[in-house]
C-alpha cells in the first residue's frame, strides 16, 4: 500500500511537471502546409464548401461553381442545373 502511494505522487509530480512544460512551445506552429495531403493546396486555409448535389465536403479550390450554388463535379452540376 504504501508503495502505490509513493507511486501514485511520482505520477501526480510527472503529470504536473509536463503539463508546465507544454504551454511554452506550441506543438505545430509551422509546417502548416504539409505536403500529406492529395489535393492542391493554394491557400493552407482552405475553405470547405459542400456539394449542392449530393452533400459531399470539399476545398473551394476543387469545387465546381455554378449558378446557383457549388457542386463537387460537372456531372453533378450539370444534374442540378439541367
Ligand atoms: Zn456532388
Amino acid at each position: 500500500m504504501k508503495y502505490v502511494l509513493v507511486f501514485v505522487v511520482l505520477a501526480l509530480a510527472f503529470w504536473m511537471w509536463r503539463k508546465n512544460r507544454s504551454p511554452g512551445a506550441a506543438p505545430h506552429d509551422e509546417r502548416v502546409s504539409g505536403g500529406t495531403q492529395m489535393h492542391r493546396s493554394n491557400a493552407p486555409p482552405q475553405l470547405m464548401v459542400t456539394c449542392a448535389h449530393c452533400g459531399l465536403h470539399l476545398p473551394q479550390a476543387e469545387a465546381v461553381t455554378g449558378q446557383r450554388a457549388v457542386y463537387c463535379s460537372l456531372a453533378h452540376r450539370q444534374k442540378e442545373e439541367a
